[in-house]
């Protein structure tokens, strides 16, 4: 190898006194570039402090964000991930598993992802908001099938219709009531109100705190279960002792000054999109512009829409993986940009079109171009979507300039993802689907019009793959990834992510033998 070529050069080499020149004159993706312990650390792991922010209003106590595909992140993901501190971008491909096609497709899911989001902003810790219900003239046995324990029961068995009582695994034998109405077993509204056990959520939500309101109601009247309903008696939520002795606290929560759960929702680059503006503005706290190759002219016309009807929402555009690309939308006015063409780990965009780019390189050029650029257009942030497995990935993101990392199939893994369910058959190990949103299977369900530019007119080709992960809790994978992230950090000598993108180098990682 040539002098120039060598991995390992003095400090006065090294470009802006972080990126080797080795890796400067190559491109290079996560697993070829490492960070070495160049800074002394002089404080105790404890405390590395990985808050960050997503766009320009939003902060985040962790660098992690969902990505906007059908099988990672609806509601329940979002919620998750936002009460430990990161965020999720909610799809826009929902369906109600009918047929019908791509116009009316598009027509029905703008409501849907309404709702998602409206799970996200309208979540509070320990109150179950869409609780298993059941009709008074359903049958006992009913309940045992669907495993659920403390049941509100409504006039048409819907989760919010109008309460008529509740009944407990203590108010029936399985063996001798299994055939019985529930009406027949059921606490009675009129009994519960005597037990002060429903209250009206008005007068709740006037309370300076909610939950721990509803834990001294049933303390002091020996409940188990307080129902809150509305102003019509139809229920609203349903609080249970057991819910509130497990309700952790969430100290980190990605919370607005209105103590509710930020959430962003991924918009189409179509003329449909701006139509999901106008639905979800008043609702959302980000939207994501989300196509695979964003550096097109239609994009101009939805990030102005964008500012235009809802100046106060914050704007991410993506994905790009150039200067050139950074410094068109910086001039637009985004508060963020989506960095990654091509190293998604469900990708095969490379492949397939010969365009894309690798991530490393992707990520400290539109990076240190946003910092270049920030000092003439404002600050903007930085998310490395794509390619990211592990904690030492994202500190190499992070390293290189990202303010946050995107994950998909990571987070396909969360048991609170969205996708088709199934077993190994070997194992009997629980598996789920994660799928490219350019992928086969998302292109026969139509969800790959917008992001892949797939259309019946064309011939499809797919961009993505097909395939299944193992499950574990978010809360566990979460721990994983932030695990991995604080001792990189502290490793590095960094104390905080503004250290990193000072002092954290990044040399190449030789290939193994
Ligand atoms: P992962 O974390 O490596 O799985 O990458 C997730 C990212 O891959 C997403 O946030 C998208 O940017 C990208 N992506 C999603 N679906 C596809 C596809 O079908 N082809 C190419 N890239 C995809």
């Amino acid at each position: 190898m040539a002098k120039s070529e060598s991995y390992y050069v003095r400090k006065k080499d090294l470009i802006k006194g972080k990126l080797h020149p080795y890796l400067a004159r190559r491109e290079f993706s996560y697993s070829e570039c490492i960070i070495p312990n160049s800074k002394l650390t002089s404080f105790g792991i404890e405390e590395v402090n990985t808050s960050t922010q997503f766009s320009r209003n939003i902060k985040l106590a962790i660098p992690l964000v969902s990505s906007p595909m059908d099988t990672v992140t609806e509601s329940a993901l979002a919620i998750g991930l936002a009460l430990l501190g990161g965020i999720g971008v909610i799809h826009y491909n929902l369906n109600d598993g009918k047929e019908g096609n791509i116009e009316e497709k598009v027509r029905k899911s703008i409501p849907l992802q309404y709702k998602e989001a409206y799970n996200v902003k309208n979540f509070e810790n320990g109150f179950l908001d869409n609780p298993i219900t059941f009709s008074p003239e359903q049958h006992i046995s009913e309940i045992v099938r669907s495993g659920g324990s403390t049941i509100p029961v409504t006039d048409n068995g819907k989760a919010h219709g109008r309460l008529l009582g509740i009944v407990k695994e203590t108010d029936y034998s399985i063996k001798q009531h299994g055939h019985v109405q529930i009406k027949e077993r059921m606490v009675s509204l009129k009994e519960l109100r005597k037990r002060h056990l429903v209250i009206e959520n008005s007068v709740l939500n006037a309370s300076r705190n909610p939950l721990v309101t509803a834990n001294n109601i049933l303390l002091e009247n020996r409940g188990l279960a307080l129902a809150v309903v509305d102003n019509y008696g139809n229920l609203v939520s349903l609080v249970t002792r057991t819910d509130i002795d497990k309700n952790e606290e969430y100290p980190y929560a990605t919370k607005g000054s209105d103590k509710r759960l930020k959430v962003a929702c991924a918009i189409e680059v179509t003329p449909d999109g701006m139509e999901r503006i106008d639905a979800l503005r008043k609702i959302v706290d980000a939207f994501v512009i989300d196509t695979a190759h964003c550096f097109t002219s239609i994009m101009k016309d939805m990030v102005r829409y964008c500012r235009k009807v809802c100046p106060d929402v914050d704007v991410i555009a993506g994905n790009i993986s150039t200067a050139e690309a950074v410094e068109y939308f910086f001039k637009l006015g985004v508060d963020a940009i989506r960095i990654g063409t091509g190293p998604g780990s469900a990708c095969k965009t490379i492949e397939v079109t010969g365009t894309g780019r690798a991530q490393g390189s992707a990520v400290w050029e539109c990076a240190q171009t946003a910092k270049s650029l920030s000092k003439k257009y404002g600050k903007i942030y930085c998310i490395a979507d794509g390619g990211a497995e592990y904690g030492g990935d994202c500190n190499k993101a992070i390293a290189l300039g990202a303010d946050t990392v995107m994950f998909g199939r990571v987070f396909a893994r969360a048991n609170e993802a969205p996708g088709q369910r199934s077993k190994d058959p070997v194992t009997g190990e629980p598996l789920k689907s994660y799928r490219g949103m350019g992928s086969e299977g998302a292109m026969n369900q139509g969800n790959a019009s917008a992001r892949y530019s797939v259309h019946n007119s064309e011939r499809r080709v797919a961009e993505g793959i097909e395939d299944k992960v193992s499950m574990m809790p978010l809360s566990e994978i979460v721990a994983e990834v932030i695990g991995g992230i604080r001792k990189g950090m502290f490793n590095a000598g960094c104390k905080n992510i503004p250290e990193m993108h000072k002092y954290a180098r990044i040399y190449p990682l030789p290939p193994k033998k």
